[in-house]
């Protein structure tokens, strides 16, 4: 089947799982056809909408993306941890198809429906904890944390915003404030939010501390430069993403999770991208035995709709006043038909297995490189959350040039692997779920070669 930008027109186009499930280099990356496309781009959309792959998709599925040259090239990013079911999975297609057949939109503010309180129910039975849970549906991960913090303030009747060194938590302004990294993220973009202040993460690779050391420092910070009868919310990514998939060290996350329950602080962990599925648990903060009060999530919810939610302890989630919560577009019903399919996806295909599976291929074979590349300071995450970083293998200073080479070197082969981190120097990988073993490993070869080549 051949895959082109005509036939995408015509209607035709069928991606999902049926793609055949190869690595198909048909011109070099980009193509002709790619290459008009950016070339349009470049004209059209404002220079900061930036792009990792220089290609034009047109259809992906399985573990692959096909562009509009008819290459094919390995999906190790899954749209930034979004397609974790897999692109265009059937079960999505097919409740899309019907939903938007039904009604597009009637906004859940003025006619409610249905899918929006199922999806509600879904992830007060999904997030941990057996408390009695209420939530709330956006269509952002940015605003899903602006409103979990409009609700702590609310429950809390306090101003102040904890976050964290390496955080990343989006693009709108409150979100900025609460992001560490100014470039891109910040750099120009100010005045931020008041009221938001950093406290020290632990990061074991750099830092030495065990968890409980870690949280400790953290936790002086907070009560010598805020005070603990000040704080609304703590907000931690349970694993930092955009920040470098740092795992936290063993106790980290209890320990602040105690120190807000003795302080009346409401914890926020933001599994926008630790959560469903991604690290072999349906959310992170399993894997960490915490309990959080509020939970914010969107990037897997709905396999690539918008939607994004916060879910929590009922007596914190109903502190906002009737008509303080919403947006013209929150919990849209072909979104909230696509997460309703897609938890199916989750719950019935035992995707957080597939994830643990998945990230001990990931981690097997780069640890094993590890052992003969003294680049690679650290192999590290959960499940299908998977990340290296790559250092210089004398002074352990970061190398964001050699991840930047490593990922397009591998693009160019036809393997799409994303980078992140404060720093730049790590190569992160997010693969689909529905990719297949042999794929995967077809792509972690091309990921070796690209590092072994630069
Ligand atoms: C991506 C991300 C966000 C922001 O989500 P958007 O949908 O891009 O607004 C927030 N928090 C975390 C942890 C993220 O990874």
């Amino acid at each position: 089947m051949t895959v082109t930008t005509e036939s995408f027109a015509a209607g035709t186009v069928v991606g999902g799982p049926s793609l055949p499930q190869e690595r198909r280099l048909v011109t070099a990356i980009p193509g002709p056809r790619s290459q008009e496309l950016l070339a349009r781009k470049a004209e059209a959309v404002a220079v900061g909408v930036g792009h990792s792959a220089p290609i034009s998709a047109v259809a992906a599925g399985g573990g692959v993306i096909v562009d509009a040259d008819d290459n094919s090239l390995i999906d190790l990013g899954s749209g930034i941890a979004v397609t974790t079911v897999g692109n265009a999975h059937p079960k999505v297609v097919e409740a899309v198809q019907r939903q938007v057949a039904a009604f597009t939109h009637t906004c859940f503010m003025v006619s409610p429906y249905e899918s929006y309180v199922a999806v509600a129910e879904a992830l007060n039975r999904l997030t941990p904890g057996d408390h009695a849970k209420k939530s709330a549906l956006f269509s952002t991960g940015a605003e899903a944390v602006e409103n979990a913090v409009k609700i702590a303030r609310k429950h809390t009747g306090r101003q102040a915003i904890v976050a964290f060194d390496h955080g990343y938590h989006g693009r709108t302004n409150l979100t900025m404030a609460l992001t560490a990294k100014t470039m891109p993220y910040k750099s120009g973009f100010g005045p931020f939010a008041p009221e938001v202040y950093r406290a020290p993460l632990s990061y074991p690779f750099r830092d030495g501390l065990t968890g409980a050391e870690a949280a400790a420092r953290a936790i002086s910070m907070i009560e010598k430069q805020i005070g603990g009868d000040q704080v609304a919310a703590v907000i931690i990514e349970p694993i930092q993403g955009e920040g470098g998939f740092i795992v936290p060290a063993d106790g980290f996350l209890p320990a602040l999770v105690e120190w807000c329950r003795d302080n009346g602080v409401v914890f926020i962990a933001d599994e926008v991208q630790t959560g469903f599925a991604r690290t072999g648990a349906m959310f992170a903060s399993e894997l960490f035995g915490i309990v959080p009060d509020l939970i914010t999530t969107a990037k897997g919810l709905a396999a690539g709709l918008p939607l994004a939610a916060v879910t929590g302890r009922a007596e914190i989630m109903d502190a906002a006043h009737p008509g303080g919560l919403g947006g013209t577009y929150a919990g849209n019903p072909i979104a909230c038909a696509a997460a309703l399919a897609a938890i199916d996806a989750y719950e019935t295909e035992d995707l957080p297995a597939r994830a643990a599976e998945v990230g001990a291929i990931i981690r097997h074979r780069f640890t094993a490189l590890q052992a003969g590349d003294a680049r690679i300071g650290d192999v590290r995450g959960l499940g299908a959350m998977m990340a290296v970083e790559f250092v210089d293998p004398t002074t352990k200073e970061p190398d964001a040039a050699l991840a930047a080479a490593v990922a397009k070197a591998a693009i160019a082969e036809g393997v799409i692997v994303l980078t992140c981190g404060t720093y730049g120097n790590v190569i992160r990988f997010l693969p689909p779920l529905s990719i297949g073993d042999e794929l995967l490993n077809e792509g972690l070869d091309v990921v070796a070669e690209a590092l072994a080549s630069v």
